[in-house]
């Protein structure tokens, strides 16, 4: 119960007040107008030679009420629409979702609702400083109506309430533009410092790192004298940054050596000669095989709502105490409990991948731990909103979740034959951007940097 809820408290007495206010005005312009009108008719009579057009009321309380606003200390308020409730809370760090909702004074009922709504998501498990939740409240009974969660410029997720009494949503994604740019330097004491001088950040650094896993030991193979170069894109909807960015390409010259890897349009990376940089992703997350209980789908009757929601993975009916395993290479980036999918956990495989395993009965990494492919991470259990033991499993790439079944994952080693031609296209550009002068790099060097003495770019030039 904090400022900002007394400040919509205040709000809201402050409406009434002008609401008050601008009723008297009216009382007054009703009881003005036999006067006024007569006043008028009589003046213009009075001066004018000819008959002028007559004086409408309407006409008349619209001069009036024009004369109220601006003799009046505040101007009278545009008709409102009609009593709906809308304020916003921006998350702050510590911030829960039960917290802002009693802090609102909504229903713990209504949040579960919600969440219920938000289950094939899982948007609002983790919120993040800066994101914001807005609210809409009936004018009348000041039930929630709708929510919406502001990720992103380019990213909105609206909770409806639906005639049944549930929640939908709705994602509204706006894709925005890309814009490309390039970052390069010289390695001055470790990789990681020198990438963030040449602008980037560091989860992109985190995500070249990674990249090269197999490959370079950043911290202990870089010297001296090691060049980088980076082509980057990054999201921008109307001109805002949504703090979304992919590495498209990457080239580090260690020693003698050229280390690349190069984005192709599969959304996997490839070094020069076209040969796969991930580990292939495992297409199942347990050893044998499980039968398929339920299929990835846009638009599913849920089996214990009955409303249509998206089934955004796949369920392998299994015993409890199945092992699960990670399908890739990756970084535990959740472990959770949620109301609906259970114990549930989720694995970041580099910069494209994401996978998540639902209705867990056991856990058995933490949050930030590095995991193997194949790696057993839990057991399969029945938590959450479930129908019998299963496993619920889901891949997103680039953010949207896919079939994982279908979805085309790096399985290959290399660049299929019949695509070699596009792709030695796309490393031409990718290396052609890489070799260009130095001097629009620099544009895009964070200004408290570009006092540095040191050169990062002076290297650039083939
Ligand atoms: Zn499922």
């Amino acid at each position: 119960m904090n400022a900002i809820w007394s400040f919509y408290r205040e709000e809201r007495l402050r409406k009434r007040r002008k609401r008050r206010r601008f009723l008297l005005c009216l009382v007054l312009i009703a009881g003005l107008l036999p006067w006024a009108a007569w006043k008028t008719f009589h003046a213009s009579h009075a001066f004018v030679p000819q008959v002028d057009p007559p004086v409408t009321s309407s006409d008349f309380t619209a001069t009036h009420t024009d004369e109220v606003e601006k003799s009046g200390s505040e101007a009278v308020p545009p008709a409102e629409p009609e009593g709906d409730h809308v304020f916003t809370r921006t998350i702050a760090a510590g911030d829960t979702l039960t917290g802002i909702f009693e802090e609102c004074e909504i229903s713990r009922n209504v949040m579960y609702q919600i969440l219920s709504a938000d289950e094939s998501l899982l948007a609002l498990d983790v919120l993040h400083p800066g994101h914001a939740l807005t609210f809409t409240l009936d004018g009348e009974t000041s039930e929630l109506i709708g929510m919406e969660l502001l990720v992103h410029p380019g990213k909105r997720i609206q909770y409806t309430r639906a005639d049944d009494g549930g929640f939908d949503y709705e994602e509204i994604i706006i894709p925005g533009e890309w814009d490309q740019d390039l970052l390069d330097g010289d390695i001055a004491n470790s990789f990681y410092v020198s990438a963030r001088n040449a602008g980037l950040s560091d989860q992109e650094t985190g995500n070249i790192i990674e990249l090269f896993r197999d490959h370079i030991q950043f911290a202990r193979e870089m010297r001296n004298g090691d060049r980088f170069q980076v082509v980057r894109s990054r999201q921008f909807v109307d001109g805002e940054f949504t703090g979304r960015s992919r590495i498209d390409g990457v080239r580090i010259f260690r020693g003698k050596r050229v280390y690349s890897a190069f984005l192709f349009e599969d959304g996997n990376y490839y070094d020069h000669d076209g040969k796969s940089l991930a580990r292939a992703l495992r297409r199942y997350p347990m050893t044998g095989s499980s039968r398929v209980t339920s299929h990835f789908s846009r638009a599913r009757r849920h089996p214990v709502t009955g409303r249509i929601t998206p089934h955004h993975g796949v369920d392998f009916g299994m015993p409890t105490g199945t092992p699960v395993l990670s399908t890739g290479d990756g970084v535990v980036t959740r472990v959770h409990t949620h109301p609906f999918a259970g114990k549930y956990i989720e694995i970041r495989h580099g910069s494209q991948y994401v996978t998540r395993y639902l209705h867990l009965s056991r856990i058995l990494v933490r949050r930030g731990q590095k995991v193997e492919r194949g790696e057993r991470i839990a057991l399969s259990g029945n938590t959450g909103r479930s129908t019998g033991p299963h496993l619920h499993f889901e891949l997103h790439v680039n953010g949207r979740p896919v079939n994982p079944l279908t979805a085309k994952i790096p399985m290959a080693s290399a660049v299929p034959d019949e695509k070699r031609d596009v792709f030695k296209r796309c490393v031409e550009e990718l290396v052609a951007m890489m070799e260009q002068p130095s001097k629009r790099i620099a544009l895009h060097r964070p200004e408290d940097l570009s006092g540095e003495s040191s050169h990062p770019f002076s290297t650039v030039r083939n």
